[in-house]
């Protein structure tokens, strides 16, 4: 029942399924297993330019190493592989005197193009190609080992139009994490409003105002929420956008945001608007009306220029405050991200150790997800996701950790529960996921239950370690994958019913 093919590309299926930063990052996970996995001694991907008849190589991976590699190689007149290869996805050569298979794997990546003046989003065919060889001993691909090469030619295509969205939606967050580079003027202060202090002051001091105060709204600008003041002698006032005047603070958001701001000579007041693309940051004044000095034309110009360095930085210092509380959870789900789970397995496995304590594993692994994808759209498939995760979150004690473990799997570290207590919350899981149905508009009026499988392992009795204690609870869930998924099962329990292949491991 459990044949080393399917048991392979379970292994295969597993590696690539977390999220990839970009192309690159999945190409050095896929192409290193598929080489271990076929003995193979070099792996070329390729992207396949069609209309410039051109194999693009991007990455190469012999037995030792992988290494981005960039190389146009010339394809006219579509050479017999290529032929072959778009007719069965899979061509075998001879040509260069060892035996070496091509490849063909076709993904699709969100694009946008601009129409018309407007932006439109659709969908582009990309398609690229790997060069299997193995010229060592020149052992020949049998049929066998083609058919499974093509199935995970077909797994590398999915994750490649995963990685493709992720990358689309994470494209926002990249720009502004870039931007966290520019805020290195906050470096030395640990608070935005230290940072902020300072600069104003340098300001102040630098071009001799009376004062200079720092607006800080919402997005909208339609609300003020603090001002920091820094007048002629140094000394800074702080106060809270609450305690302003409402009509005062209307009048002054129309005025600075509305009111084209421009210089006018003779003026000892200026306002300049802080902005970042269409988020209002607040907006500066800079007076000298005690003094009744004018404030100059070209000074009016360096403080723009300063202005839209300063509106970036306090953007992006809020940005990165919510990024940093933000980074140890994932988005969509509101678990935990891996990276955090694991430092928190870590712990708990050395405490349970250390007093004799119990700790159980379950991981949880959506049933006939793709589908869900494929047949009602991936915000379906988000939906269901987040359904789930809001089950399990709901369901934990404090001192569980729950975490999304990668694209639909996620990870459950139970403290101070043996294996059969284990199994009881996995029961319960089971059920109140069982209960969640896909949103009738969707489905066209059917009834759709999720479901979920689910492996579990415990420390002591599958494992004293982190490695061990993982395995057995994917080989867990992958026997009941293979039994029909819905259900959940404990390592010990369905031990003998675990393949033992030895698979390639990651560097
Ligand atoms: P199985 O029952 O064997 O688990 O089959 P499955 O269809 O659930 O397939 P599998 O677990 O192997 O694949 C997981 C799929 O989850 C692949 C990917 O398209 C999808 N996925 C991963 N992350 C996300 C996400 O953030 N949102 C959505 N909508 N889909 C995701
Ligand atoms: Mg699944």
């Amino acid at each position: 029942m459990f044949d080393k093919k399917s048991y392979i590309l379970y292994k295969f299926h597993k590696e690539l399924n977390q999220s990839f930063q970009n192309k690159r990052e999945l190409l050095e996970h896929a192409l290193p297993a598929m080489r271990d996995l076929f003995k193979l001694d070099r792996v070329y991907f390729f992207d396949w330019q069609q209309e410039r008849a051109m194999l693009s190589l991007k990455m190469m991976c012999k037995k030792e190493y992988c290494m981005d590699m960039q190389e146009d190689i010339s394809v006219r007149n579509e050479p017999a592989f290529l032929q072959e290869m778009l007719k069965n996805g899979v061509a075998k050569t001879m040509d260069l005197g060892y035996p070496a298979l091509y490849l063909l794997i076709k993904w699709k990546r969100p694009s946008l193009e601009l129409r018309a003046g407007e932006v439109h989003s659709f969908m582009q065919e990309k398609v690229g190609v790997l060069r299997l060889e193995r010229f060592r001993k020149h052992r020949v691909f049998t049929e066998q080992e083609i058919d499974l090469i093509k199935a995970l030619g077909q797994e590398i295509s999915h994750n490649l139009h995963n990685t493709e969205i992720d990358q689309a939606k994470n494209q926002r967050l990249n720009v502004s994490t870039a931007l966290n580079d520019l805020a290195t003027i906050f470096a030395s202060s640990l608070r935005l409003n230290d940072g902020l202090e300072l600069i104003l002051k340098g300001v102040q001091k630098y071009f001799r105002f009376d004062r200079v105060h720092l607006y800080l709204t919402n997005a909208e600008g339609t609300k003020i929420k603090s001002v920091l003041g820094v007048d002629i002698s140094g000394q800074v006032t702080q106060r809270d956008g609450k305690t302003l005047n409402k009509e005062e603070e209307q009048q002054l958001l129309k005025d600075v945001f509305e009111e084209a701001v421009s210089y006018r000579s003779g003026r000892s007041v200026i306002y300049i608007p802080l902005k970042v693309q269409r988020n209002k940051v607040g907006f500066l004044t800079f007076d000298n009306i005690l003094s009744r000095r004018r404030i100059g034309y070209l000074d009016f110009i360096s403080l723009q220029q300063f202005a839209s360095q300063m509106a970036l930085a306090i953007d992006n210092a809020r940005l990165f405050e919510r990024v940093q509380e933000l980074s140890n959870y994932d988005e969509l789900t509101k678990l935990p991200v891996r990276r955090y789970f694991n430092e928190k397995f870590a712990e708990e496995i050395y405490r349970s150790k250390r007093f004799d304590l119990s700790l159980s594993l379950i991981i949880i692994d959506i049933d006939w997800f793709k589908q869900i994808n494929d047949g009602y759209g991936h915000q379906i498939g988000d939906w269901a996701l987040k359904a789930i995760s809001q089950v399990v979150r709901t369901s934990l004690r404090q001192t569980d950790v729950p975490c999304r473990f990668g694209g639909d799997e996620m990870m459950l570290m139970l403290p101070r529960t043996n294996g059969e207590e284990a199994k009881l919350i996995a029961h319960r899981l089971k059920e109140s996921i069982h209960a969640i149905t896909l949103p009738t508009r969707c489905t066209g009026g059917e009834e759709v239950h999720l479901s979920v499988s689910q492996g579990i392992s415990s420390f002591p009795m599958d494992g004293d370690s982190v490695e061990t204690l993982l395995e057995r609870a994917d080989q867990a869930l992958y026997v009941v994958k293979q039994n029909g998924r819905g259900d959940y099962a404990l390592y010990r329990d369905v031990a003998d019913k675990v393949p033992h292949i030895p698979i390639a491991k990651k560097k």
